[in-house]
């Protein structure tokens, strides 16, 4: 897909700051949300058409409960249409809390004395991956702070230790990273180690509201920050994941900021972002959040709504920071990862039992702390399909939101075979009894459901090897 250039204050070229606030501020003051033009602009993205700032400011400016169920409506009929009943599955592991930056809303900041300091070993690494493995996990995000330490190398070295560590049927087949920002060739060595996804989060778009949370550090450069990712894309890295940390600043400001990012990379790269995340601030130690920008579980739900509307190709992350019920009304609007059996303590995986969360020893604190093996048993009541699978990105499809959504019958072909091909192999390896029976049942519906006599029959035949002890096969 070619994009179409809009033409904002600032033109698009590659590493150059690209946020011009007025501009954001002037769409949104004069937006003008009627019911015919909500209508139009949910059209117009139903039509798999990414939407402009004009557009965006006029969604994020409809508050009336007539206008955000259309919203609302909008972005399920778009998930539902488009994307189908698939939920990735993820987790964090927090390889090393060193940080050199005074992010003041991070446990980890360079001035909270009470937090233990720890990265990951060699040992205590693999330690985790196994029993991460264990579990069922197939797909990783490794998450550091930032500090001279954690060099493009050691990151690099840490990749491949993930990669090669095995568990009885257990393997990472995918790596994520969320760090610091890197130079070029920083990006380039990570590339190298077979990386998924590099995720850096602006926090917020507002360069005052910016300015006031991180004073110190590296991390204190706004625009060196916003360009960070163009490095990335410099450096042939094009899976890249966005970012804002909501209750920083105005969310509408920074609804708009992530459009405003995305178009940015599709002028400059002809391929915007694989993914956004939209975390909501927690509580975090020696922090108390300012209530004038606090987001409400009615406008979180909201914003998620807008943003699939807004971005139609991009995956949505949705992370355990959010309660279970907000988790389970989101996914319909159109999250398509989320993390499970989360745990943000350094080195937790590893250690026996569920220990309390202590927010000295936590970046912040989540709010869903199910297991994986009971998010799974959820999401398959409600009719969703766990996905583990990492095949595109194998198969050297990049970029596989975009590829579901531009290129037709992709989803039956690639990614409903695949999501059925790992949870099958979840189920064998992993799930309790009546998880598993519930899981086959799905599986026979989803197998029923295709049209294809080929697809099928090879699709049987597969599930069949995996009951007999293969693994890893996918299309
Ligand atoms: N240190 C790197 C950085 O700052 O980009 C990457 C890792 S940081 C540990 C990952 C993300 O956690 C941050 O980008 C921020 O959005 C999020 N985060 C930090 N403090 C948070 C809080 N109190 N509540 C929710 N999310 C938070
Ligand atoms: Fe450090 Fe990242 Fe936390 Fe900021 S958000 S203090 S950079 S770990």
């Amino acid at each position: 897909m070619k994009f179409t250039p809009e033409k904002y204050n600032i033109p698009d070229e590659p590493q150059r700051p690209y946020i011009d606030n007025e501009e954001i501020w002037s769409y949104l003051d004069n937006a003008k949300p009627t019911t015919k033009r909500i209508n139009q602009i949910v059209s117009k993205s139903l039509g798999k058409e990414r939407l402009n700032l004009e557009e965006v400011a006029t969604l994020v400016q409809a508050d009336s409960p007539e206008h955000i169920d259309i919203i609302k409506n909008g972005a399920k009929l778009l998930k539902e249409k488009v994307y189908g009943k698939r939920i990735v599955m993820f987790a964090p592991l927090y390889v090393g809390n060193l940080c050199m930056n005074n992010c003041e809303y991070c446990g980890f900041k360079a001035t909270n004395k009470e937090t233990v300091r720890t990265t990951l070993g060699n040992n205590e690494l693999i330690k985790n991956v196994e029993a991460l493995e264990q579990n069922g996990q197939k797909r990783l995000i490794l998450v550091y702070g930032e500090h001279p330490r954690y060099t493009p190398e050691f990151i690099a070295e840490n990749v491949k230790t993930v990669y090669n560590v095995k568990s009885g049927n257990g393997e990472i087949r995918r790596v994520n990273i969320n760090a610091a920002p890197l130079s070029i060739d920083g990006f380039r060595t990570v590339k190298e180690a077979g990386i998924g996804t590099y995720q850096v989060f602006q926090e917020t778009y507002d360069p005052e509201a910016y300015r006031k949370y991180h004073k110190g550090g590296k991390k204190s450069a706004y625009d060196n920050r916003l360009v960070a990712l163009d490095r990335a894309q410099e450096a042939g890295l094009d899976d890249v994941g966005i970012g804002v940390l909501f209750g920083l600043a105005d969310w509408r400001f920074d609804v708009l900021g992530l459009v405003r990012h995305t178009n940015h990379l599709e002028a400059c790269y002809n391929v915007g972002p694989h993914t956004i995340s939209f975390p909501r601030l927690q509580d975090a130690a020696e922090f108390k959040s300012d209530p004038k920008f606090a987001v409400s579980d009615e406008e979180f739900t909201r914003i998620v709504a807008i943003l699939r509307l807004a971005v139609p190709y991009t995956g949505m992350i949705l992370t355990a920071r959010e309660p279970g019920h907000i988790r389970k009304e989101v996914l319909q609007y159109g999250c398509s990862q989320i993390d499970a059996g989360t745990k943000i303590e350094m080195g937790a995986y590893s250690k026996n039992g569920s220990a309390k969360q202590d927010l000295n020893q936590e970046q912040f604190l989540i709010n869903d702390d199910r297991s994986l093996g009971e998010v799974i048993d959820e999401l398959i009541e409600g009719d969703y399909l766990p996905s583990f699978c990492t095949a595109c990105y194998r198969k050297g499809r990049t970029g596989e939101h975009f590829m579901e959504f531009s290129v037709p019958g992709f989803i039956k072909r690639f990614c409903t075979p695949n999501a059925i091909l790992t949870l099958a192999e979840y189920i064998i390896d992993y799930a309790k009894d009546d998880t598993a029976e519930k899981g086959w049942h799905l599986i026979d519906k989803n197998i029923n459901s295709i049209k294809e006599p080929r697809l099928e029959a090879s699709l049987r035949m597969k599930i069949e090897r995996i009951k007999q002890g293969q693994r890893d096969l996918y299309y």
